[in-house]
């Protein structure tokens, strides 16, 4: 179901839509918040003749909500919500077959590496080559004859390395591969893949979209019907999907999407700018500052620069471990994307199990430190940083 709804508002504006699309009063009661149908069966009047809906797996109409609104901010025709977004990264790898080839961006997502490479390659045989995207060229170079998906994530985690991605999506289009983008760290708000070409948008929503680390939960927005119809039988014969309940969280949490988006980026600016005039940090990661290689890039692709930043400290790892300890606003933890500031050591947390050389080779230092920005006041955020560095 798209928004066809006719007391729908007609629009293409992310913020009317964040609060609206695939949703309408309750006919029923007139509630103005969609109902949380926790129920597993749906009663049929005969065999087969029933509302649109049967059993919860199938469809649930919190979920239909939710994937409506999903394909409206990603500007795609259909949408299907997942339990996470590993789930919906392993619904979409049931679309190959066993010998087929992936080119997969090198600084993807872990849990994306740990998918392909230790659990469908030794059990369907599927072959991932792991390239560096910065050059549209390399993907080119990567392809094979039986390659079947490129796979990749723009800005990059940690290093907030910014993929061009028409270019990518030039190099699938004249190949006929399917390019998918795993959109989770820019958000629709910040860049919409589809619009540029792309075959499919993938998001853990338990990131930015619910964005108060409530709810683990991932998605797939696409354009293509026959696609959706093969995505959708998968979803249901898999059965990786989200309860109601956290089907209405996530579609809470992308009300305010369009203004936490605006402050993470505003907030993160400002933290990137204080990182830089610190002398006890040697190197700040993220597009929005002038000194990021590919910060003309990312002004051409994104509509702003996102929350992430990370910087490098001059003292290594212990540094870090010390930086990461003592902050007192910023929470140590994984994940990114909630209302609340996060921080992390890559190498002793996120990306500890790619062996050290391997870490270093790819760019990964010591001492780097990634950083979650949060919506807080943006004075209290700087002022923890700065006492927690007096100690790195
Ligand atoms: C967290 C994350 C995932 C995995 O999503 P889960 O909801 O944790 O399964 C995939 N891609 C990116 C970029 C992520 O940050």
């Amino acid at each position: 179901m798209d928004s066809q709804d006719s007391r729908f508002f007609k629009t293409t504006r992310l913020a009317t839509l964040a609060v609206h699309a695939g949703q309408a009063p309750d006919p029923s009661t007139g509630a103005i918040m969609t109902p949380i149908f926790n129920s597993a069966t749906f009663v049929q009047e005969a065999p087969g003749k029933h509302k649109g809906y049967d059993y919860s797996r199938s469809g649930n109409p919190t979920r239909t909500a939710l994937e409506a609104c999903l394909a409206a901010l990603e500007g795609g025709r259909c949408g299907l919500a997942f339990s996470s977004g590993s789930g919906a990264l392993a619904t979409a790898l049931h679309l190959l077959s066993p010998g087929d080839h992936v080119v997969c961006g090198d600084d993807v997502y872990g849990g994306t590496y740990r998918l392909l490479e230790n659990v469908f390659r030794p059990s369907t045989g599927i072959d991932t080559a792991f390239v560096s995207l910065e050059k549209p060229e390399s993907l080119a170079a990567a392809l094979r004859p039986n390659t079947k998906m490129v796979w990749l994530e723009t800005p990059t985690n940690p290093l907030l390395r910014v993929i061009d991605l028409a270019e990518c999506v030039k190099v699938g289009q004249a190949a006929r591969l399917p390019v998918w983008v795993d959109n989770t760290f820019a958000t629709p708000i910040l860049q919409r893949p589809l619009e540029l070409g792309a075959t499919a948008v993938v998001h853990s929503t338990t990131k930015y979209l619910n964005g108060h680390s409530d709810v683990v939960g991932g998605a797939i927005v696409v354009n293509d019907a026959e696609l959706h119809a093969k995505l959708a039988y998968l979803q249901n014969a898999i059965g990786a999907v989200p309860g109601a309940n956290d089907s209405w969280l996530v579609l809470r949490g992308i009300k305010t999407l369009e203004l936490r988006v605006q402050r993470h980026c505003s907030n993160a600016a400002a933290v990137a700018d204080f990182l830089a005039s610190h002398r006890k940090v040697s190197r700040v990661l993220y597009p929005g500052r002038k000194d990021h290689p590919q910060h003309e890039l990312a002004r051409r692709q994104m509509r702003g620069f996102g929350g992430m930043v990370s910087f490098e400290l001059r003292g290594g790892l212990e540094a870090a471990q010390r930086v990461v300890c003592a902050t007192r606003l910023f929470a140590l933890a994984e994940s990114l994307g909630g209302v609340e500031s996060l921080i992390e050591s890559p190498a002793l947390m996120t990306h500890a199990s790619i062996p050290r050389e391997l870490r270093l080779q790819r760019g990964l230092a010591d001492g780097l430190v990634r950083l979650s920005v949060g919506i807080e006041d943006p004075a209290d955020l700087v002022e923890d940083l700065d006492q927690a560095l007096s100690l790195a």
